[in-house]
């Protein structure tokens, strides 16, 4: 017998994609943020309980959701940042697949409030399972919240394969972190369990940003890189010598303003520290490295945190260049001969 071909159902599909963009509470979280992010917010409130699986919040001041387009929101493939296939190869926004509120809405219940600068009134809509249920208006600021409830409710095998809370937790924990960092110029308040974790001062500087979410013994001992050369940019902390860990779980940097992991920067760092760390020993580094849009390319992995350069050595040769110069110079390690 010939199985026939038929088109998936819009809520199976969905489902399917949302199991590579939603793999956790965390992913959920880090695809809220990234929207605030995009939609210009100065200030974000993100609120977690039960570790997410319940209860996952984000609240921004930022531009807000088109009444018209709400329905839009949750479609597939539905987005505002890019309107033609050049763009992809030039991608300015963190978002640009129009996958996330889909697929987050497919396996979860959703209440949304949103409003823009241009309305009076703003709306507020339910979903359950990716499905809009009331919709109606709302007085409220401008600005979007988005409550993620229940999340994989309705995937009981997704369900049961999220671990204990303080591992949910501490992926969560690393997002924010991360995306805080990565936009000192934005107030991100972190509320967990109705306790309040941080509130960054969106001020701009990186350093009180640092110091706010990592406290004092780290930001004392950190040196400053801020280097610039073509048109490639590095600027943020390594730490000095006396202040290492066991992994690179600290090693934080960003491309373009996006988190990333990638060798080519890892092994530019290692490189730059040569046998200053000792071995198993890692540093500490927050980095933010301006590299030109057309010579990254991200749009090779759905999750968005790998990157590739086009050109891998020169970008290797400016990171290492820029912290070895600084570590040399630094009062903090004298006299220390750097490698060859
Ligand atoms: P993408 O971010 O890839 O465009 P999403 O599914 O994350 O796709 O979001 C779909 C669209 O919903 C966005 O393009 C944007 O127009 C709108 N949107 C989502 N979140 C927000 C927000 N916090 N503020 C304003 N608009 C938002
Ligand atoms: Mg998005």
């Amino acid at each position: 017998m010939i199985n026939r071909i038929r088109k998936l159902d819009k809520s199976v599909s969905n489902k399917i994609a949302a199991g590579e963009v939603v793999e956790r509470p965390a992913s959920v979280v880090k695809e809220l943020l990234e929207n605030s992010i995009d939609a210009n917010s100065t200030s974000v409130v993100i609120e977690i309980r039960d570790a997410g699986k319940s209860y996952i919040r984000v609240s921004d001041n930022g531009r807000g959701i088109h009444k018209e387009d709400m329905y839009l929101a949750f479609e597939r493939h539905a987005t505002s940042k890019i309107y033609s296939d050049a763009e992809i190869y030039d991608i300015k926004s963190l978002g640009f697949r129009g996958e996330a509120l889909a697929s987050i809405a497919s396996v979860s219940n959703i209440e949304i409030i949103t409003k823009t600068a241009d309305d009076e009134y703003g709306i507020r809509a339910e979903l359950v399972g990716g499905e809009i249920i009331s919709n109606n208006s709302i007085g409220c600021p401008d600005g979007t919240t988005i409550v993620v409830k229940d999340l994989f409710y309705n995937t009981p095998a997704r369900h049961k394969f999220l671990k204990s809370n303080s591992t949910e937790m501490n992926y969560i924990n690393t997002i924010v972190n991360n995306i805080a960092l990565s936009h000192p110029e934005i107030s991100f308040r972190y509320i967990v369990n109705n306790k309040n974790i941080f509130t960054t001062q969106g001020n701009d500087d990186l350093y009180s940003t640092i110091y706010t979410i990592y406290g004092k013994d780290i930001s004392k001992n950190l040196i400053k890189i801020n280097h610039e050369k073509e048109e490639m940019k590095i600027k943020g902390f390594v730490s000095n010598i006396s202040c290492t860990r066991g992994n690179r779980q600290l090693q934080i940097y960003f491309v373009n303003g996006r988190y990333v992991k990638n060798k080519v920067i890892t092994r530019a760092i290692d490189e730059a520290y040569g046998t200053l760390m000792p071995r198993n020993r890692f540093p500490i580094c927050f980095l933010y490295l301006d590299i030109p849009s057309n010579k990254v390319d991200v749009n090779i992995h759905p999750a968005k945190t790998e990157i590739r350069f086009r050109d891998e050595r020169r970008i290797s040769e400016f990171i290492l260049n820029s912290i070895k110069e600084k570590l040399l110079s630094s009062d903090l390690i004298p006299n220390i001969n750097i490698g060859n």
